[in-house]
């Protein structure tokens, strides 16, 4: 699929290591992100992934390297990383909603609290991103109420709330009954349409194959393929990308 991608570098990473004590889970990343790309990130289990796009809003701290987000590095001393946050949204296996706040809540405590914007404005707001994840009539609903794709839907809608500039998620159908993956992929493809720079790490190959732009194979540390989806499935080169798809298609 071909997106408002442009040439500008929203995200340069440049020899990111990511070391856990003697454990080197990153060996050494580079990768640009274009502005209104789709990148999906695989891989084999603990291959680093999360690892990875932790690293990307310094959830994680890299042990070397750089992670450049619009122009300024952001792992170092200087770096205001609450601003930097609000630009890049995460969206997580687990969906990490507030179950004692209602799905308005959930969607609108970041922009009063941090954001400080008025309250009927994050709650017009809300509303409006709500309907365009299906689900403006759960409002004054908890969390506890609503199905794992529901739950995951609003997850991306509080994302958006913040008004980021690129979205990170981390196998966000994984955690789903089967029956309900398309549905928040139907509105990851949505976002991706609509010109929204993501990073995903999915085992959805599907999903990999038919939106994004670019796919990314992790293993041992270091990005080992990277190409266009087409290419990159039908014509896989490395012999443990081969391995693995063989094992997931
Ligand atoms: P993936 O997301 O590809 O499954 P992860 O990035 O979660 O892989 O993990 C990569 C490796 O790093 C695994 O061996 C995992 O156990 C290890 N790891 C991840 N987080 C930590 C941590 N906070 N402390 C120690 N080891 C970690
Ligand atoms: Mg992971």
């Amino acid at each position: 699929m071909s997106h408002v991608k442009t040439d500008e570098a929203l995200l340069q990473v440049r020899g990111l290591k990511k070391h856990f004590g003697h454990l080197e889970v990153l060996r050494g990343i580079d990768i640009d992100i274009h502005k209104g790309e789709v990148v999906a990130v695989i891989g084999p289990s603990g291959s680093g992934k999360s690892t990875f796009i932790r690293c990307l809003n310094r959830l994680e701290e890299p042990t070397a390297g750089e992670v450049i987000f619009e122009g300024q590095q952001i792992n170092t001393k200087k770096a205001d990383i609450d601003k930097i946050r609000q630009k890049i949204g995460m969206v997580f296996q687990n969906f990490n909603l507030f179950s004692n706040m209602t799905i308005m809540q959930n969607i609108t405590a970041a922009p009063i609290n941090v954001k400080k914007i008025p309250k009927d404005q994050a709650e017009e707001r809300a509303l409006n991103l709500l309907d365009r994840v299906g689900l403006k009539d759960k409002a004054a609903e908890y969390p506890v109420r609503l199905s794992g794709g529901q739950r995951q839907r609003v997850a991306i809608a509080r994302a958006l709330a913040m008004d980021p500039d690129i979205l990170l998620f981390d196998e966000p159908t994984s955690a789903l009954d089967p029956e309900m993956v398309g549905e928040v992929l139907n509105v990851m493809k949505e976002l991706a349409e609509d010109g929204m720079t993501m990073v995903v790490v999915t085992h959805e190959m599907g999903f990999a194959r038919e939106v994004s732009d670019r796919v990314i194979f992790i293993d041992q540390g270091v990005i080992q393929e990277e190409n266009e989806p087409k290419e990159f499935f039908a014509h896989p080169k490395n012999p443990r990308l081969k391995d693995f798809l063989n094992k997931v298609l």
